[in-house]
């Protein structure tokens, strides 16, 4: 019998709340922890299609990145999208949790995920603090390349890698890409720390226009998208799970896609 307190007692376990921004508000969003679990489904967003997809397959509980609920709310009228889920989901008993800003800041989260896919060595957390018993933890990472490639290449890789449909980056600086920094989601605010690590390129999930003038700063910034960037964080959860109770249902989402659309 595998409760709610179960699947978010594995997930703290990995990626404590403590560990979460001051801003966010992961952990358990909807539902009573005692709750015995049919399955759990996994994803980025929890949207209406992604419950629905939960109740056909006989799931009670969802497990997103981004919680549901962000800020405060005053009533509950089915007026937004948000709202939407909130009512469909608690009329049909579903438990909702997220597991945020505290599985971006744990070596094996978003970014060690995004990391592994990149094949990158000696991984270390780019802005990294201590919790009370001495665990390293904090947003973004760096690694090395296992050998050293060219801008072009490595820009297609990433494309490849994320299954991006158009990257956008700045001016190409026309040096080998040895050492890489990467912040799945966000990030640009630490882009003078990546340029302290001696990072040659910094890959973000969002930039914003003035960001792209790194003209003289001898490094590359890549915008791969906040969904690209984030989207194997939802096997991060899986294989979190399917891990620790291999004889749960526990699936990733086939309804969600990314919420952006380009031409
Ligand atoms: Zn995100």
């Amino acid at each position: 019998m595998t409760t709610v307190n179960d699947i978010s007692g594995i997930i703290e376990a990995f990626a404590p709340l403590s560990y979460q921004e001051s801003y966010d508000n992961a952990g358990l969003i909807i539902g009573t922890r005692d709750a015995v679990l049919t399955g759990v489904l996994v994803c980025l967003d929890v949207t209406e299609p992604v419950i629905d997809e939960a109740m056909d397959l006989g799931f009670n509980m969802i497990v997103s990145h981004h919680p549901l609920i962000f800020k405060g709310i005053k009533s509950i009228t089915g007026k937004n999208h948000t709202e939407k889920c909130l009512v469909k989901a608690i009329k049909n008993d579903i438990a909702i949790y997220a597991g945020h800003t505290n599985v971006d800041a744990v070596r094996h989260g978003v970014n060690g995920k995004m990391a592994e896919k990149l094949g990158l060595q000696n991984c270390r957390i780019l802005s990294p603090v201590f919790s009370e018993n001495g665990e390293e933890y904090g947003l973004g990472m760096v690694g090395d390349m296992p050998s050293a490639e060219s801008e072009k290449d490595f820009l297609k890789r990433v494309k490849e890698t994320f299954h991006c449909e158009r990257l956008r980056y700045s001016e190409p600086t026309g040096k080998q890409i040895r050492k890489v920094a990467l912040c799945g989601g966000s990030g640009s605010e630490f882009i003078e720390l990546a340029k302290a690590a001696g990072a040659d390129v910094f890959l973000i999930g969002e930039a914003r226009f003035h960001e792209f003038f790194t003209q003289g700063q001898n490094i590359l910034m890549i915008d791969a998208g906040h969904y690209e960037t984030e989207q194997f964080t939802k096997e991060v959860f899986f294989d979190l799970i399917s891990k620790k109770i291999p004889t749960f249902a526990v699936q990733i989402s086939r309804v969600e896609r990314n919420p952006v659309y380009y031409l």
